[in-house]
């Protein structure tokens, strides 16, 4: 049988411990996971790109995972990587509406494309990047929601 492959695309401005049980989920339905980091988002990133892929990448190793950066539609790069598969997470309510659009957007785009939403674990489902940022900006301890080396990359932005 051919591989499975999906791309789960986002911010992850930092990557958290939500972010990561989506990711372990998803590979138990596919083989494979392209973590593409959106470079272009209307959002103010506390981190570059680049840091961001890097953070993803110290985090995940031994993953079934690639991590890269893209720009653009999603839609145009899910035909670079040769797949119709995306990853998004759902936490509460609130990401309903947002997720649904974009996902009858692609569509509409790529009548192909199938978005597969994985909840996470409960302890998950309050948890965001944001919510991150601002905790450690006020120096709070952040070690529950992010993995060891976010931790210390969100310690020396705030020092
Ligand atoms: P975006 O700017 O694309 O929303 P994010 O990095 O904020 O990027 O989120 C990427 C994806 O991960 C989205 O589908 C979002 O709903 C999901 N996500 C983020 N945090 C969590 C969490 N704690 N639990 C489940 N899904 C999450």
């Amino acid at each position: 049988m051919k591989e499975k492959t999906a791309v789960y695309p986002g911010s992850f401005d930092p990557i958290t411990h939500g972010h990561i049980d989506v990711i372990k989920r998803a590979l138990k339905i596919f083989d494979r996971l392209i973590i593409a980091v959106l470079e272009n988002g209307n959002k103010d990133c506390l981190f570059s790109s680049a840091e961001r892929v890097n953070m993803i990448k110290d985090a995940t190793k031994n993953m079934r995972v690639e991590v890269e950066s893209f720009s653009g539609l999603l839609v145009d790069y899910l035909r670079k990587k040769k797949t119709v598969f995306v990853v998004r997470g759902l936490r509460a309510v609130s990401d309903f509406d947002y997720e649904f659009q974009m996902a009858i957007a692609n569509k509409k785009l790529e009548p192909e494309i199938e978005t597969f939403f994985i909840l996470t674990d409960k302890e998950y489902f309050y948890l965001s990047s944001t919510t991150v940022k601002e905790l450690a900006r006020n120096k709070a301890n952040v070690s529950s929601f992010v993995p060891k080396n976010v931790q210390g990359a969100l310690k020396r932005k705030f020092m």
